[in-house]
């Protein structure tokens, strides 16, 4: 088969990967019926966190599963299934309280951007539905695999409640599907901080109700202005810099909640401004897994459409184009047809 590998900085091939086979008797290998370019793709892509060797991409993914191995019992093959990016068995006490990325049987998955993909601790990680789902609703199924999860998990650990004000910092795709899970939260304001006029446009569409088009002091004095002086309930902060994180401490009120779930780079936490602010901080890997059940549901009910995201859909043959589409930000996030699926 053929799939993406990533050689270095701004060095994305589309080559011959061989063909993933059951390894553990838990596995199971699933055919892609589609799959994307995560943000998080981009800091390798751009040498910031370098690879050591060629290293197969992707890690989003939603398909048809081909084959099981010996101990799996609740997947099948033939299902149309959705799995996280970290593989979980679902039963541990950390799966049990809710942070399935962080299983004690984890394993981050990465080759997604090709035809196949083996999926280890299958009965844990993927989640099945009803029925074979049609064609137009596979972007809005990708999404829920990792970046609508991720920004559903940065609303809920800032504790979006109804009647809350909402900041979201960053107009990534994980940001403005952060502004569409506090929507579905009950959040009375959501104010999405971008300076982008595309990206704003999808952000109202998903349901912010203001844009803050500054940054840094200014972005933070903005917010303060916007909130009678006090700062938002609840921040989401959906870049991962310390300029990122920074803003997001200081446009919490007293009291309120950061959630933060871009991998962070090269941020240092300062203790007094983190100490006067008097903010809850929750984040990290986002725990897919504990919310697919519900997001899947929203999607086949047609209450959400989150692969509204997906602004440049290719086939995995241009996975190249895709990359440089999203490191110039041309595009908000790339979705990738696999070879078999581009024909159809
Ligand atoms: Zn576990």
């Amino acid at each position: 088969m053929r799939g993406a590998v990533l050689y270095g900085r701004g060095d994305i091939r589309f080559e011959e990967r061989p063909e993933p086979t059951i390894a553990a008797p838990t596995d199971a290998l699933i055919r892609l019926a589609a799959t994307c370019v995560c943000g998080s793709d981009l800091w390798p892509y751009r040498g910031i966190q370098p690879v050591a060797r060629p290293t197969a991409m992707g890690h989003e993914y939603c398909g048809i599963v081909e084959e099981v191995g010996s101990q799996v019992r609740g997947i099948k093959p033939g299902q149309f299934v959705v799995g996280s990016f970290a593989a979980s068995d679902n039963t541990c006490r950390v799966c049990r309280g809710g942070y399935p990325s962080s299983c004690v049987q984890r394993e981050f998955l990465s080759g997604a951007q090709a035809s196949r993909l083996r999926v280890p601790l299958a009965d844990g990680t993927l989640v099945a539905t009803p029925d074979l789902p049609p064609r137009e609703l596979l972007p809005d199924l990708l999404a829920t695999s990792d970046v609508l999860g991720t920004g559903w998990f940065a609303a809920d650990a800032a504790q979006v409640r109804p009647g809350n004000v909402v900041v979201v910092v960053g107009d990534g795709a994980v940001g403005l599907l952060g502004v569409l899970a506090a929507r579905q939260m009950g959040a009375e304001r959501i104010i999405a901080m971008s300076r982008h006029a595309p990206r704003q446009k999808l952000a109202r569409e998903f349901g912010a109700t203001e844009i803050v088009t500054e940054r840094g002091d200014e972005g933070v004095a903005r917010i303060k202005e916007l909130t009678g002086g006090f700062g938002a309930d609840s921040v989401l902060e959906c870049v991962g810099t310390q300029e990122s994180l920074m803003q997001a401490i200081r446009s919490a009120r007293p009291g309120g909640y950061v959630s933060y779930v871009g991998v962070p780079h090269a941020v240092a936490l300062a203790g007094e401004p983190l100490f006067y602010s008097h903010v809850h901080l929750h984040g990290g890997p986002a725990p897919v897994r504990r919310y697919l059940p519900e997001l899947i549901a929203l999607v086949l009910t047609g209450k959400i459409h989150p692969g509204r995201v997906f602004d440049l859909r290719l086939p995995l043959t241009q996975v190249a184009a895709g990359y440089r589409a999203m490191d110039e930000r041309r595009a908000i996030k790339t979705l990738l047809w696999p070879e078999e699926e581009s024909g159809r």
